[in-house]
């Protein structure tokens, strides 16, 4: 792995009483390389971190120019150092709620020759004394020829950051100004959020996972998403038995987990309401003693009419379940209603859900969430409202149950294949068959192994796709089976589909083909080392289409399968073979932007980038 920087090994550990405490995937880390820290200024030793339980960031790193200071093109001189408005303010606030600060700036002025390591350190000195202490700086010196592992789009400077800062990419959260801020956080595992300015491109804005105005506002989002995992009232017992509940699909089970992991850390039985599309997922998540598996028509993305009989035997099952309490959780654009009026009539006397719509007597807890929050820290919220909180030891990331996922096939010869998963249940977010053959062929090109999977009723797509260059596992995978064979990959080239989820809950870096019809933000891939693909200002943007209602699916039809390899560079899988063929080069260019469709872009204008 030629310059490869560490990413998170494969490890997953249950919760659960009687175990040892677990080793938390995000803190099993080698140690972070450091060869990208470049004469940072003043060099620091740090405490190690305090980690309370439920928090979310222990870092926050900082792109320099165009975020913190004015961009002043391959600025040399201190005496150019301008402050953007309210940033020393808003510095200050998180240096106040206990997080660290790192500053990770591509600095190719140095390369070219037009400023000195020792103007650069008078510059960064200069920005101190205006913004007070970093507790890290890493800069990369190098400009786009010399294909280093430190420039952003490239991770390099992230894990130095994070690992300098006693901590992991997934427990930090970058703020930079354009799209190659955003990749380089996203291919290390960490939070991005962009803060444009009038050289940030369109596709950039489209293509970031979070948007703020500006840095103040990025730093009052991030102390918000903390908080919102902190219980307000702590509970002093244990609760008894509590229902949770999570219907619809496997992906919505699984980005509930972290959740349900929280609440059993604090309860003496968990009981899931599940429906039959999430009772694959609901047996691989740690923390559940008993499924109860209901289709609820509310909920149904395609439902069956409501029948009295059904409805008074789910409520006379929910009777004997005898709960204590019941956590409703949902997506934003479902109601917990219905179900709480049933979960009343059934006796359950303490109720939590969020809800916009007003809910009269349904509800003890009525929690609001803002849009745009990520799914599993939606969930926690309601959790943290109802007081439950994660438990030291653990982190808010998807797991799973280690026992619930058999070794990868052997057949499969060793860990290190990169998986495509093209199907979806959703049309709308599936990779186009003819596309989805031509990523096979590019990837094994290029010397990678390609294993493609998909469900029992996707054998013709898996066979079609695989060809004579992939290893075709159609119809062979349930759930568990595909978490198996994610364990052995490298990456997964997945849509927003329930796999990719799978994904992350393993560690298992994605190239998402992400279909923008639902906020990427908040259905991405979690905490886990991604690169976002497909345009992502397509027609069909947040309109929670189930089927592509643009001819042609452009957002993802016209993606080029030369960015799914350089997403996979990106992200530091290696080839296990020479390339078969000399092909066009590469390079992370074509990825630094995001989302056009993949033409071939480098990052935007300014200095030092
Ligand atoms: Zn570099």
């Amino acid at each position: 792995m030629p310059a490869g920087v560490p990413r998170p090994k494969m490890m997953f550990t249950p919760p659960g009483p009687g175990n040892p405490p677990p080793v938390r995937r995000d803190q099993d880390e080698p140690d972070q390389r450091r060869s990208a820290r470049v004469d940072p200024g003043v060099d620091r030793p740090f405490p190690p971190p305090a980690r309370p339980a439920g928090v979310l960031f222990d870092a926050v790193l900082l792109d320099r120019d165009g975020t913190l200071v004015e961009d002043v093109p391959y600025n040399g001189d201190p005496e150019k150092v301008r402050p953007l408005p309210g940033v020393r303010e808003a510095l200050d606030r998180l240096r106040a709620a206990g997080l660290r600060l790192g500053v990770v700036t591509n600095q190719s002025g140095l390369a070219r020759g037009l400023f000195g390591a020792a103007d650069l350190a008078r510059v960064n000195a200069r920005v101190e004394e205006l913004l007070g202490p970093f507790d890290d700086w890493q800069v990369c010196p190098h400009d786009d020829r010399a294909g280093c592992r430190c420039r952003k789009p490239e991770p390099g400077m992230v894990y130095a950051a994070s690992g300098a800062l006693g901590t992991v990419p997934a427990r930090c959260v970058l703020v930079g100004d354009i799209g190659a801020d955003m990749v380089a956080a996203g291919a290390a595992g960490a939070g991005a959020i962009l803060v444009p300015t009038p050289v940030t491109r369109p596709e950039e804005i489209a293509a970031a996972p979070h948007v703020a105005r500006d840095l103040p506002a990025a730093v009052t989002e991030i102390l918000r998403r903390q908080n919102a995992l902190r219980p307000t009232t702590p509970r002093r017992d244990r609760a008894g038995t509590v229902l949770v509940v999570r219907s619809d699909s496997a992906g919505d089970v699984l980005v509930t987990g972290p959740a349900i992991r929280a609440v059993a850390a604090g309860a003496r039985k968990i009981v899931l309401l599940c429906g039959p599309r999430g009772r694959a997922a609901a047996d691989l998540l740690p923390g559940i003693d008993e499924v109860v598996e209901w289709p609820l028509p509310w909920i149904d993305g395609d439902p069956q009419p409501v029948d009295p009989d059904d409805m008074r035997h789910l409520t006379d099952r929910l009777t004997r379940l005898g709960a204590d309490e019941a956590i409703i959780f949902t997506s934003y654009h479902q109601s917990p209603l219905p179900l709480a009026l049933l979960l009343r009539v059934a006796g359950v006397p303490t109720i939590h859900a969020i809800s916009d719509d007003y809910p009269g007597s349904l509800l003890d807890t009525r929690h609001r969430v803002p849009v745009g929050v990520p799914e599993p820290e939606r969930a926690l919220s309601l959790a943290a409202a109802a007081g439950f909180a994660l438990p030291d030891h653990d982190g808010p990331g998807l797991r799973l149950r280690p026992d619930a996922v058999p070794p990868p096939p052997a057949e499969l010869g060793g860990p290190g294949y990169v998986v495509l998963h093209p199907g979806s249940t959703v049309q709308a977010r599936a990779c186009p068959p003819d596309l989805a053959a031509r990523i096979v062929r590019v990837l094994a090109e290029a010397g990678h192994r390609v294993v493609v999977t998909g469900g029992p009723h996707e054998r013709e797509l898996t066979a079609l796709v695989a060809g004579d260059l992939g290893v075709d596992l159609g119809g062979r995978t349930g759930l568990a089976g595909l978490a198996a064979v994610l364990t052995g990959a490298g990456a997964l080239v997945v849509g927003n589909t329930g796999p990719a989820h799978v994904a992350a809950a393993l560690g298992v870096p994605v190239v998402s083909l992400f279909a923008p019809t639902v906020p990427y933000g908040q259905w991405g891939p979690y905490r886990v080392p991604a690169v976002r693909l497909g345009d992502a200002g397509a027609p069909c943007r947040d309109t929670r289409a189930t089927s592509c209602p643009v001819a042609g699916h452009p957002c993802l039809s016209r993606l080029d399968p030369a960015d799914v390899l350089a997403a996979v560079r990106l992200l530091d899988v290696p080839a296990d073979r020479p390339p078969a063929r000399t092909g066009p080069t590469v390079g992370v260019a074509a990825v630094a932007a995001g989302p056009p469709v993949g033409r071939a872009v480098t990052t935007s204008g300014g200095s030092g980038r």
